[in-house]
Parts: C-alpha cells; sequence; structure tokens
C-alpha cells in the first residue's frame, strides 16, 4: 500500500461528498462574548459566534476567571500525577464535593472530560459487573456507544425514547439479571428531551440501574442549574448522573455523580481514570467556581431561554425551518451537505455570522443542518440581523423554506 495515497483518496472522497470538515480558526475575546475574532486566508476579522456550546458564556465569567488565575498562582499549571500517584489535589476533592452537592448524591468523581466519563463508567460496568446488560437509546453519543463497545458486555439498543420498545426489551430478561438503561436528557442534535420519569418506573418494575448523560442539559436546567432531572424533581430516582464541565459550566471536565460506593467502585477500577493525569488544579477550581455561580444565579437560566424563544419566534415569522424541540437547541434544517457548507461559508464571508454546517457522521445524511445555540448574550438586534442574513442566503441558494 502506498500510505499517502491512501490518506489523500479518503479525503478527497470526503471532499466530494461535502462532508470535509474545515475548522473555522477563531480566537475568543475575553468580556464580548460572543464575538470572537476569526483568521481567514487574508487577515482576521471579528464575528458572532452562533455555534457555541458554552451556552451560558461561562468560560468568561469574572468569577470564573478570577478562581482559575487564584489558583495558578497557587499551584502552578498542571496536577503533577495521575489522582492516585501525586496528582490529587485539593482543588479536585472540593470539586467533587461541590458536584455531589449539585446533584444530591453521596458522592461524584470527576474525569478529564464529559468524553472520558461515558467511556471510562460504561467500559467499566459492562465488563466487571458479571452477567450486565446494557440498553441503550439508538440516539446516544458516540462516547456512550465506544464505552459499551469497550465493556463487551450484551447491548441492547431501543428506539430513541420509545418506552414500548425499552418495555419489550426489559421483560425479555430475568429480573435479577443485572442491566442498566443508558440515555440522555437533551439530545444535542434535535434538541429533543427524553422523558426520564417514565425510564425511572421501568426501571424500578424491572430492576434495572439507570445512566444518564446530561451533558446538554447540565447549568441549564432546574432551579441550581443540576439538569432536567432536577427540573422534573427527580433526581434522585437515577443510577448514575454524567454530566459535562466544558459546556454550560463553560471550561473542561467530565464528571458522574451517584452512590459513594458506585463512584468507589469506578473510581478503583476505570482505567480512563487511573491511568491519566487529573486536570490541572486551576480548572478544577474553575469549574467550582463556574458550578457555584450557575447554580446560585437562576435568572442567567431564564435568560438562556428566552433567547432561544426570541430566535425561533424569528426563524418563523421568516419562515426558515427549524425543529420545534423543547429545550435551548436550535437546528436549522437545509437537508444537503454541500447547501449546508455554502450556506454557512456565506454567513461566515458575507456577514460575519460564525455557524458550524453540522454534516454526516454526526447526523444522519439528509439532514445536515445548522444548529445554532443562542446564549444569554447574544442581544436581540444581534439575532434581528442573523435572521435578515439567513432570509438572504436562503434566497441566494434557494433553499426550501418551511410551510407557512
Ligand atoms: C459533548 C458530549 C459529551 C462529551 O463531553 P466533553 O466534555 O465535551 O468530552 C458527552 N455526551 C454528549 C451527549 C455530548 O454531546
Amino acid at each position: 500500500m502506498n500510505y499517502e495515497d491512501f490518506f489523500a483518496e479518503r479525503i478527497n472522497a470526503l471532499q466530494d461528498e461535502g462532508n470535509y470538515r474545515v475548522f473555522a480558526d477563531l480566537e475568543r475575546k475575553a468580556g464580548h462574548f460572543p464575538r470572537a475574532l476569526n483568521y481567514h486566508s487574508d487577515g482576521t476579522k471579528e464575528v458572532t459566534v452562533w455555534c457555541s456550546n458554552d451556552y451560558l458564556g461561562m468560560g468568561q465569567n469574572e468569577d470564573v476567571l478570577a478562581a482559575m488565575h487564584e489558583a495558578i498562582d497557587k499551584c502552578g499549571a498542571g496536577a503533577g500525577g495521575t489522582r492516585n500517584i501525586s496528582g490529587t489535589n485539593h482543588y479536585h476533592v472540593l470539586l467533587e464535593e461541590e458536584l455531589a452537592k449539585l446533584h444530591q448524591t453521596e458522592a461524584a468523581l470527576i474525569f478529564t472530560s464529559g468524553y472520558v466519563a461515558n467511556f471510562t463508567t460504561l467500559s467499566t460496568l459492562g465488563s466487571k459487573m458479571p452477567g450486565m446488560l446494557i440498553i441503550s437509546d439508538e440516539q446516544n453519543h458516540n462516547s456512550m456507544i465506544e464505552g459499551i463497545r469497550l465493556g463487551r458486555s450484551e447491548k441492547v439498543v431501543f428506539k430513541h425514547n420509545d418506552l414500548e420498545d425499552l418495555e419489550r426489551t426489559l421483560k425479555e430478561h430475568p429480573l435479577d439479571r443485572p442491566k442498566m438503561i443508558a440515555f440522555e436528557s437533551v439530545y444535542s442534535m434535535d434538541g429533543d428531551i427524553a422523558p426520564i420519569k417514565e425510564i425511572c418506573d421501568l426501571a424500578d418494575k424491572y430492576n434495572a440501574m439507570t445512566y444518564l448523560d446530561e451533558v446538554h442539559a447540565v447549568g441549564l436546567y432546574g432551579e441550581h442549574g443540576a439538569g432536567v432531572a432536577e427540573r422534573d424533581g427527580i433526581m434522585d430516582r437515577l443510577t448514575i448522573i454524567q454530566g459535562t464541565m466544558a459546556k454550560g459550566f463553560g471550561i473542561v471536565g467530565g464528571y458522574i455523580a451517584g452512590s459513594k460506593a458506585m463512584c468507589d467502585f469506578v473510581r478503583s477500577f476505570g482505567q480512563g481514570f487511573i491511568f491519566s493525569t487529573s486536570l490541572p488544579p486551576s480548572i478544577a477550581a474553575g469549574c467550582r467556581a463556574s458550578i457555584q455561580y450557575v447554580s446560585q444565579h437562576n435568572d442567567i437560566r431564564i435568560r438562556h431561554q428566552a433567547r432561544a424563544k426570541y430566535l425561533r419566534d424569528k426563524l418563523d415569522a421568516a419562515g426558515i425551518p427549524h425543529i420545534h424541540n423543547p429545550s435551548h437547541i436550535i437546528p436549522v434544517m437545509v437537508g444537503d451537505p454541500v447547501l449546508c457548507k455554502q450556506a454557512s461559508d456565506m454567513l461566515m464571508e458575507e456577514y460575519n455570522h460564525y455557524v458550524q454546517p453540522i454534516n454526516y457522521p454526526t447526523v444522519p445524511k439528509g439532514t445536515e443542518r445548522l444548529r445554532f445555540t443562542p446564549s444569554p448574550f447574544h442581544t436581540e438586534k444581534m439575532m434581528d440581523e442573523l435572521v435578515d442574513c439567513l432570509v438572504k442566503v436562503w434566497a441566494t441558494l434557494g433553499l426550501k423554506k418551511a410551510a407557512a
């Protein structure tokens, strides 16, 4: 095999399909969220970012930055080891306490990312619990799918958010067989929300554990920002809640929350936890400050939802097609990879609005989209301008409008 030719051919095929990924080169401007500098072939320019998962702009919050500066001055840059070998800094301990408090659980365990939290926890439970069966929603995130695969336990996939299909699977297995239902609260690409209470009811009936990924909900839902399970008053019914500190909390790092024994089990057997250097102390300090801020400021969540509603209403009035869902995520549908990329390019190059095209394999072919996530810092004026630009792009490219 000619290795270089092989790589180049595969990349060419991606380009032909319109699925080749081009990263926008950005420099975020602290204090000016959601504005950023975009580096392009002939210089730089300022753009408005519409597709950040820093949903609340917490990556620039002053309390967060102060906590991080203080921890760097106190502890230096890195953690200095894995958690077991000199890398447990007091800030990690405080952060785990904060997360357990947020979710009202006995314990929490942090990982270097939400991906690692899912991958490690699911693979550990799948491989270390004899006879384990994992029942997984078909739209679960790649980090869950790969963790389940690595665990090599038996796995059954149920239809997305489909309680009947889930119950059919649960019924087929003995009550005393160890089993777990793995699912998400807010699904990131369609922005729909799982029937968490009903899934917990089925878990009780069939003696199953529950594993809930609240990555797109922590910070954003519930009186203290603990997620949709808090909003629905059912946090105590889940065996494991998994989350990230990279999205609503604006920094980086993942975690699970649950019982002391369960967290201790994953701490003791989880390879992605054991064999990797822990997060820098400054990150842990910033995450803790962010969680504290977000849990004490319900007003930021109210403003966040109001901005999403404003943009939705503007899109409806302009006939721009989008998925009507009950969350803060606004997927504007294009339905073609090449046109989706063109629409995104035009918005960036001509109008200084940045929204990344979302193509296969992140979403199924034929459902290519622009995914908007307005934050509390996106003003009504910004949204008015954006929708005007979308209307022009839709006309120029001849894209399909929503039925009136
Ligand atoms: C982003 C994401 C993750 C991974 O979280 P990171 O902290 O970014 O690694 C896990 N689950 C879902 C559903 C996600 O969208």
